[in-house]
């Protein structure tokens, strides 16, 4: 049948009268709300007890609870996302804030972004050593300053004037991470490396990936949609084990490890060169805003072919509240829920 303009237009008025019927244009009933978490791309083994497994899992649910009720209250996506990540920063199993991992001088140095897609504003900060909670500091400086990003010395000195929380460096150590760190530097000086902790910052040491790449990883991030329309993202991270001193990875870096607009908001984990090297938050945004893609296949795009194996992951969800979580990790601490009573959590 050709579609005339007597047809088109009886079409679109069938469609307008019954905006059910098979006629109507295919825009999906927005969410109330919607909200995603991780905890990582750096997970437990398979193998691991099952009692283990549920520790991690009910941190996941209880940081989730707690976002999603405030949603559920009509709190706005920012200050959900924020508060949802200064949880994850402050439980040790996971690799921000408290728990972070080490640089190969034994240090931590903290990264995190907030981005309001709302209206575009956005702060991060690289590097710190001395901020309890990084994403907070993050949000001062979208909200302080006239910048997106302050890194290391600036960012502590910016610190300093904000009411803020500050810990000695040591305050982040946990037995778990140092242990990782150990592991890594033996490994590296097993490939005749000539590194050790102390003397990092000058070592000429292997920049290969470990054999374990479950130690690259790990991050928390929250993305939310509230009731009002807005997409927020947050990502807070200790980076890599054994990183560089000075290193900064995707986490920090708007449009790469975290990015939120009109369409999206994406949180990623993994190894964060990648996901600099592909601007994987943008990416995943010009497939749904410019090529008219789903959330769930734009962020399969960038997961699965523009990402190599094994490099991670990420969660996202869109202006009409669809959730995704993707990775191609073994595993992805994370949790999912929305309006509709949606909620699960899952690691592998
Ligand atoms: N993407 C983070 C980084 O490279 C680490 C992670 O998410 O696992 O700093």
């Amino acid at each position: 049948m050709r579609l005339t303009p007597a047809l088109f237009a009886l079409l679109l008025a069938a469609a307008t009268l019954f905006p059910g019927c098979a006629f109507a244009p295919a825009t999906p009933t927005p969410k109330t709300f919607a909200l995603a978490i991780h905890g990582g791309a750096g997970t437990l083994s398979k193998n691991t007890p099952p009692e283990r497994r549920k520790e991690y899992e009910d941190a996941l649910a209880a940081a989730l609870t707690y976002g999603r009720d405030r949603l559920a209250l009509g709190d706005s996506a920012l200050d959900v996302c924020e508060s949802v990540v200064r949880i994850l920063e402050d439980d040790p199993r996971f690799n921000a804030g408290k728990g972070a991992v080490y640089n190969e001088q034994g240090q931590h140095e903290l990264d995190a972004s907030i981005m309001d897609g709302s209206t575009l504003r956005c702060g991060a900060v690289a590097g710190v050593r001395t901020v309890r909670h990084p994403i907070s500091l993050a949000r001062l400086v979208m909200e302080k300053t006239r910048h997106v990003l302050l890194a290391g010395d600036g960012a502590e000195k910016f610190a300093d004037g904000q009411n803020i929380e500050r810990v000695s460096n040591d305050w982040f150590d946990t037995e778990q991470r140092r242990k990782q760190l150990d592991e890594a530097l033996k490994e590296r000086a097993s490939k005749g490396a000539a590194a050790s902790a102390s003397a990092g910052a000058t070592a000429t040491t292997p920049d290969t990936p470990p054999a374990d790449r479950r130690r690259d990883y790990g991050t928390v991030g929250c993305v939310a949609l509230d009731a009002q329309g807005r997409l927020v993202a947050a990502t807070s991270t200790g980076g890599m084990t054994a990183k560089r001193w000075g290193r900064i990875g995707d986490s920090p870096v708007i449009g790469a490890g975290n990015y939120a607009d009109r369409f999206i908001a994406v949180s990623c984990t993994g190894t964060g060169e990648q996901f600099l090297r592909h601007v994987v938050g943008k990416s995943i945004s010009a497939r749904v805003e410019l090529a008219g893609a789903s959330l769930d296949d734009a962020v399969a795009a960038l997961v699965d072919r523009t990402l190599q194996p094994g490099d991670g992951g990420v969660i996202a969800v869109d202006r009409f509240g669809n959730l995704v979580a993707r990775f191609s990790s073994e595993g992805m601490y994370r949790g999912l829920a929305d309006a509709s009573g949606r909620f699960e959590v899952g690691i592998f």
